[in-house]
């Protein structure tokens, strides 16, 4: 009796164990053994988020039932992939608390709190609507980048950090969204931040073990004054006019980290141009490399591979950092080993990752800013005046892109990429910048004047849907298409049974068939959806995963659009919610979509030149608030905030910090004219809602 209960004893605390300890390496997240779990942003290395799993099929899919579910702290949005290892799920999600959950029951094993709101008020203000897409498991231990710039290491098994090392300077607006990239006993991060001011873009990798520097590789080059730190610097420099170093020159890489162990090489995705105008950051033109490129770098050093640029002199926004996807592509009958990437600038681009030659270019949406890409060249070939010098112009894409960072997933049986897709034009206009004194002004405004044409909510966008689309990449063809109302919708997950999910700006959670397009299953959530799904399987059970909380960069566009689908700031949950065949709960209730009403304050006389001032100092505010105060349900909709109404209410919370714990920072120096001022500018946008009801 003793002996059996000692032995009931034994087995539970082996059991604890083995489901709080995880041993992750390079091996398990190439090996399709590891079928059952989802150990790396892509599942695996290769990044192309495609599941071995057939348990839930064509036939059975629309049996799927929800098995268990977490409600979530209602705050910002919910963009990352939750990870499974042997039997844990880890999650991070609002102001990047990580939770370890049992990945049967839901219940939370434990949870870590990095204090974000607290240790960098000030990098909220850049920093607040992105939160973070995922953690990495390494051996034993769980990595993340916090907002702030800090990566911790954590034990899997109890959630106590291991260390946590500062990765970008005090001084500079930067902050950090991506999930970690684990191979090889390193720990690999980037930054962003390219349109906060000054900002040169950089990648480091650590010790895993113990947190200490591997190598960091600098994605522009600095001022020549103080040397190069390596060639590929030197190499750089020589595409950039000017004196670029003084505006940082960007490149930020923010998204996009690949490692390929076949060659021991790790891919980024790096970022646009600071400021955004090529004409103000390299006045005598130029390639301004190694911005909106993929840089493949030595995987134990960090050194210069190759390059390839999507969008030379780039001038648009349209960054590279987008996934970056590697597979075995047969290519006029020759075995490629290839690597997918669909950046901002509309092109979908496979090249041979060996030598980082162009294989193909072609577009997935309307494009006007370039005709084709040169395959002789590798060049893209531009449409005269899309450079926007002096002249108001209309360009597809927008700076969201043809396609963001909402990941693509691929079926290497059909050969079929799945890629969430924005179609979007923009209006560009410099006419009105001195292209000679033009400054960032300083970290907090980080709306880019210097090329960029909003004047008006008119001037926002003409055209703003999405779509999702089957693309196969030896062809370079649509195979198929599904229109989605929204521009802006979630990555998705393929599946060995030809099942593709993905969420809706609108709610739904959808699987499709892989071959087809057709649909097969719908679910809504309660709340816009922002994030990629994933499967797993445990004792013989396949669960999806998904996490619900609408934000990211559609909530502040200031589109009617997304303010039509009604998800408001508070209202609507955030939540983890797993499926299976077997699941017996019920969708968990939440309100339905309604967006916020702006209040009626008749007694609030709105100064026209007050408004006016107030509209000029908006711009860091709609950063999380929205363009024209519309709110798209990341933070508050000050049009139907009742503090606006208070002038003592409003000055607590806008100087004196009194929200700091929800994200709000403190503008300590804001004048009393200041915020009078912004006031007036928000009740007269309230107003101009109310009289178009
Ligand atoms: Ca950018």
């Amino acid at each position: 009796m003793l002996v059996a209960l000692n032995m009931a004893v034994t087995l539970v605390l082996a059991s604890l164990f083995a489901i709080a300890y995880a041993d992750v390496n390079d091996a398990a997240m190439v090996d399709n053994s590891n079928a059952s779990e989802w150990l790396t942003y892509g599942r695996t290395h290769d990044e192309q988020r495609f599941s071995p799993l057939t348990q839930i099929n064509q036939d059975n899919v629309d049996d799927l039932a929800v098995d268990w579910y977490l409600d979530l702290p209602n705050t910002v949005g919910l963009v990352s992939t939750p990870l499974v290892a042997d039997g844990v799920m880890y999650i991070i999600g609002s102001r990047n608390v990580v939770r370890a959950l049992d990945a049967v029951s839901g219940r939370v094993l434990w949870t870590y709190d990095p204090q974000v709101a607290k240790t960098a008020p000030g990098r909220m203000r850049a920093a607040y609507l992105h939160g973070s897409r995922g953690v990495a498991l390494w051996g034993d231990k769980v990595y993340f980048a916090s907002t702030d710039g800090r990566l911790f290491a954590l034990e899997a098994a109890t959630g106590e950090r291991v260390w946590s090392v500062a990765t970008i300077p005090a001084d500079r607006a930067m902050y950090i969204t991506g999930a970690p990239k684990a191979f090889s006993g390193k720990i690999l991060v980037g930054n962003g931040g390219t349109e906060f001011g000054p900002s040169r873009g950089y990648v480091t990798a650590y010790d895993a073990e113990t947190g200490e520097q591997a190598w960091r590789f600098y994605i522009v080059p600095g001022d020549p004054a103080d040397g190069f730190e390596d060639e590929a610097q030197e190499m750089a420099a020589k595409t950039w006019t000017g004196e670029w170093w003084k505006l940082g020159g960007g490149g930020n890489s923010w998204h996009g980290w690949t490692f390929d162990p076949e060659f021991n090489t790790v891919y980024i995705g790096t970022g646009n141009g600071a400021p955004w105008n090529r004409r103000v950051r390299s006045p005598g033109g130029g390639d301004n490399l190694f911005l909106c490129s993929i840089v493949a770098l030595d995987a134990d050093t960090g050194e210069y591979r190759w390059h390839y640029q999507t969008t030379p002199g780039e001038t648009w926004d349209y960054n590279s950092n987008m996934d970056i996807m590697l597979a075995d592509l047969e290519i006029d009958g020759s075995e490629v080993k290839a690597l997918m990437h669909a950046p901002k600038n509309g092109f979908f681009y496979v090249i041979d990752r060996a030598t980082g030659k162009l294989i193909s270019a072609e577009k997935i949406t309307d494009i006007t800013w370039a005709t084709h890409v040169d395959l002789d060249t590798g060049r893209p070939v531009e449409v005269p005046g899309a450079r926007y010098e002096n002249a108001k112009t209309r360009v597809s894409p927008g700076p969201f892109g043809a396609h963001n960072w909402p990941p693509m997933s691929y079926n290497p049986n059909l050969g079929l990429v799945y890629i969430p897709t924005i179609h979007m034009t923009y209006n560009f206009d410099d006419s009105a910048v001195d292209l000679d004194t033009w400054q960032p002004t300083d970290w907090f405004s980080p709306v880019p004047k210097e090329g960029l044409a909003v004047a008006s909510e008119q001037d926002l966008s003409v055209r703003a849907d999405g779509s999702l689309q089957a693309w196969d990449p030896v062809t370079q063809k649509q195979v198929w298409e599904v229109s989605l109302p929204t521009e802006w919708n979630p990555g998705t997950l393929a599946t060995a049974s030809n099942l593709v999910f993905q969420g809706t700006a609108e709610g739904d959670l959808v699987a499709y068939a892989a071959e087809t397009g057709k649909e097969l299953w719908r679910q809504f959530m309660g709340s816009g959806i922002a994030a990629p799904p994933i499967t797993y399987r445990i004792n013989e059970r396949q669960y999806v995963a998904l996490l619900v909380g609408w934000g990211s960069a559609a909530s502040i566009s200031g589109l009617r659009s997304v303010e039509a689908l009604g998800w408001s700031y508070g209202t609507h949950p955030r939540r983890l919610v797993v499926f299976s065949l077997d699941g017996r709960q019920q969708m968990p209730p939440s309100p339905p979509p309604a967006p916020a009403k702006p209040i009626e304050a008749p007694f609030f006389e709105v100064q026209e030149s007050l408004a006016k001032a107030g509209g000029d100092v908006f711009a860091p505010c709609s950063y999380c608030h929205g363009a024209f105060a519309i709110g798209g349900g990341l933070a508050p909709d000050l049009r139907a905030s009742p503090i606006v109404l208070s002038a003592e209410s409003f000055a607590d919370v806008v100087r004196n910090g009194a929200l700091l714990e929800n994200g709000m920072p403190a503008y300590s120096n804001m004048s009393d004219e200041t915020l009078e001022a912004l006031r007036h500018y928000l009740r007269q946008q309230a107003e101009l809602a109310l009289g178009s009801d």
